[in-house]
């Protein structure tokens, strides 16, 4: 791409999810955008999937799904020039409730202090620059994306720590924290839109989904990369093709989507040198806030 060159090669962008596409509505711009400026993009997806509903008849045995959302994940990544994709074999938990929760492989039931560690092998192994997980909304309070939140944000801080498994690889300090952070009245409305407003959530649910405009500080235009991120979304075809779980959200919340992505920054206890890839992202293709 015109903009990459030798001073603009930045470190590493790592991000930890809980299910495939989890990455692709929130934040496939930035990852395209990171990959096109040379960024190293791995992605860290903790599970296959293998609970969400699905748009293709016949996949109603949880593990052949979880095997066909990992090639989706696979072919949604390369969508956006992004290789590194790896699954921690964990299994998607439901929604709380399910008789998924209680699988031994479920995510939910996993030792997170494990989970943590395991996560603290793989940063002091990529040193990211950048870590993007989920904030602690979870976006609409999905069980897996808390436990992926929690985690994360434990092995950022414990992959730094000296005292903390020297044997797992030298510390690492990632420069820059990031929580996807999408407007809690626009997931509302969405919800909403999509004509099942309860949607298994009750109404406490609903005041901790999404983050308050206030806290979002971080605002990207990713319209340069709208027909590579749409295709990332579209590869998740169990999800988005016809009668899958997202297929009906409304135009204008997908053209949103597309135009822009919204993160808040998170203070680490150090202050460390390296590049911040969302934040020279978004200095470059600042999107103007509402
Ligand atoms: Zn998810």
């Amino acid at each position: 791409m015109a903009d990459r060159s030798a001073e603009d090669r930045f470190d590493p962008l790592l991000l930890i999810f809980a299910h495939p596409d989890d990455e692709a509505f929130g934040c496939a711009g930035m990852m395209a955008a990171a990959a096109d400026a040379g960024a190293h993009v791995a992605l860290i997806c903790a599970t296959r999937g293998e609970m969400g509903d699905s748009s293709v008849p016949n996949l109603d045995d949880p593990e052949i799904l979880g095997a066909v959302r990992e090639e989706e994940l696979r072919a949604a990544a390369a969508a956006v020039g992004v290789a590194d994709v790896r699954l921690l074999d964990y299994r998607d938990s439901g929604m709380p409730g399910s008789p998924a929760n209680d699988h031994p492989r479920a995510l939910s039931r996993a030792s997170e202090a494990l989970l943590a560690t395991r996560l603290v092998v793989a940063i002091r192994a990529l040193r990211p620059a950048t870590v993007v997980t989920f904030g602690p909304d979870g976006i609409y309070g999905h069980p897996d994306h808390l436990v992926a939140h929690r985690t994360a944000v434990a092995a950022v801080e414990l992959a730094a720590d000296p005292a903390f498994r020297p044997e797992l690889g030298a510390t690492w300090q990632t420069a820059a924290l990031y929580f996807l952070a999408i407007p809690r009245d626009e997931l509302l409305a969405m919800f909403e839109q999509r004509g099942n407003p309860n949607n298994g959530m009750g109404p406490d649910m609903a005041e901790r989904m999404g983050t308050l405009r206030d806290e979002i500080d971080t605002w990207i235009d990713v319209s340069p990369w709208a027909e590579r991120k749409r295709r990332a979304m579209v590869a998740h075809l169990t999800q988005t093709g016809e009668g899958g779980p997202i297929a009906e959200v409304a135009e204008d919340a997908m053209e949103r989507r597309l135009s822009r992505e919204t993160f808040a920054r998170v203070p680490l206890p150090w202050a460390a040198d390296g590049r911040d890839v969302v934040a020279t992202i978004a200095a470059r293709h600042p999107f103007r806030k509402p």
